[in-house]
């Protein structure tokens, strides 16, 4: 049974058909599309699949499977709308279309878990501590083995750090003399799989002089389900971290996917706008933070990665450079082919896993031709499908946030399991 009201359906059509109006079918997209690139297939192309989405809302063509894979392939990189001569917003009109299709076609059992698991604060601890105890047992090597529904889960969950406890919630206070106040935003999943970038966060900043708050009821930022056609989803976690995130301090996050979300929460919240205007990306905050000691020198080769929601949505590519160059002696080069999305886009590496490696192939293989001695992004999907790509292609080169290499930086560390620089 169609859930949406005819009123609602309605509105959405007429609002993807007038975004899709825009399009003048110029086909200066197609070339900067990852997936026409792989498919050389006009349904798989953003002009394509305007087209369908257009026709899909006038009534022409039926929302059946064929239609849906096409629009489920697309990755939302939004490389095509960065080009967009005719400024065709592309981006609010494939979750518009994923919105319309969603009552026809509800997720399989394991997106809707993924989503669950991302909206709840208590199933994503316990998710993480069951993957790390499988991870212990072997169970997921077993998986792999066994190319369950969701072969990409088991494959990307061996790469993953070992899933750590996140920074505390509460008050972090700062070393010396203190310069300011910020409030972290930690994510759902990437609290998890992310523990110690995050750690390395709150060291960071609190040794910069930065009073760090972590607020305890913050929720994941909703992109998981702003995209996956849950607009109602995405509306109500970003209600729950307007409330958490009060007051006026900046809002920090690592990872672009997150932030990417929190920077458009006016598209999905009528006050969002005021959380958005306080979010900033970490790697740009540090840069141009003042440091009250430079970072001691630190010589390694760094290949930089740069995920498709901080070049297209943050619109700041260049922050994890800025933010590297301030280490003496590294060397950072930029990942070939990073204008081109690594294959990960959220639940895209789970629900397309063979698509999903074969956009990451030429980067890994451009790894394995570089050699560095680590690989840096700010997005911790990328990090897992990168690194669960070297693993698989047998390279020991660890995957860090910008912010781990700042921190070794800082005060020379231990080595770590994920491998040292
Ligand atoms: S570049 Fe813009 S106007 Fe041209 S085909 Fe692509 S979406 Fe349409
Ligand atoms: S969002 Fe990315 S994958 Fe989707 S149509 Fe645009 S360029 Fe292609
Ligand atoms: S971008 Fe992904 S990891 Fe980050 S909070 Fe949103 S759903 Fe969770």
């Amino acid at each position: 049974m169609d859930r949406q009201a005819p009123t609602a359906r309605d509105a959405l059509a007429a609002r993807i058909a007038a975004a899709a109006d825009l399009c003048v079918q110029c086909g200066a997209c197609l070339p900067h599309c990852p997936t026409y690139r792989l498919a050389r297939d006009e349904a798989e192309s953003p002009r394509g699949r305007i087209a369908l989405a257009r026709a899909l809302a006038e009534g022409r063509l039926a929302p059946e499977p064929r239609l849906a894979g096409h629009i489920d392939r697309c990755l939302g990189c939004r490389a095509c709308e960065a080009v967009c001569p005719s400024e065709v917003p592309y981006g609010a009109l494939l979750d518009q279309t994923r919105a319309l299709l969603a009552p026809r076609r509800p997720p399989g059992a394991a997106v809707r878990a993924l989503r669950r698991v991302a909206a709840s604060p208590r199933l994503a601890a316990a998710a993480a501590a069951l993957l790390a105890a499988a991870r212990t047992a072997g169970l997921l090597r077993l998986a792999a083995a066994l190319e369950g529904p969701l072969p990409g889960l088991a494959r990307l969950s061996r790469q993953a750090p070992r899933p750590g406890r996140p920074p505390r919630p509460g008050r972090h206070p700062p070393h010396g003399t203190a310069r300011g106040r910020v409030q972290l935003f930690t994510g759902c999943i990437a609290r998890h799989a992310q523990a110690p970038a995050l750690h390395a966060a709150v060291a960071v900043l609190r040794r910069l002089g930065y009073e760090v708050h972590v607020p305890a009821a913050q929720r994941c930022c909703g992109a998981l389900h702003a995209h996956g056609g849950d607009p109602a989803g995405a509306a109500a976690l970003a209600a729950a971290n307007l409330r958490a995130f009060a007051g006026d301090d900046p809002v920090l996050f690592l990872d672009s996917g997150c932030g990417a979300q929190l920077v458009e929460y006016g598209r999905w919240h009528p006050e969002g706008e005021t959380l958005a205007r306080r979010a900033r990306e970490l790697c740009a905050f540090l840069a141009e933070a003042a440091w009250p000691q430079p970072a001691a020198r630190h010589e390694a080769r760094i290949a930089l990665h740069t995920p498709c929601t901080h070049r297209r949505v943050l619109r700041d590519p260049e922050a994890g450079r800025r933010l590297l160059a301030r280490i003496p002696g590294l060397e950072v080069v930029p990942l070939a082919d990073n204008a081109f999305c690594c294959g990960a886009a959220g639940e895209y590496v789970l629900t397309h896993a063979d698509w999903a490696e074969a956009l990451r192939a030429p980067k890994i293989e451009a790894l394995a031709a570089a050699a560095p001695d680590a690989v840096a992004t700010t997005n911790i999907g990328c990090r897992l499908h990168l690194a669960a790509g070297l693993a698989a292609r047998g390279l020991a080169v660890p995957v860090l946030h910008p912010v781990e290499i700042l921190a070794r930086a800082l005060a020379p560390p231990a080595r770590t399991a994920e491998g040292g620089l």
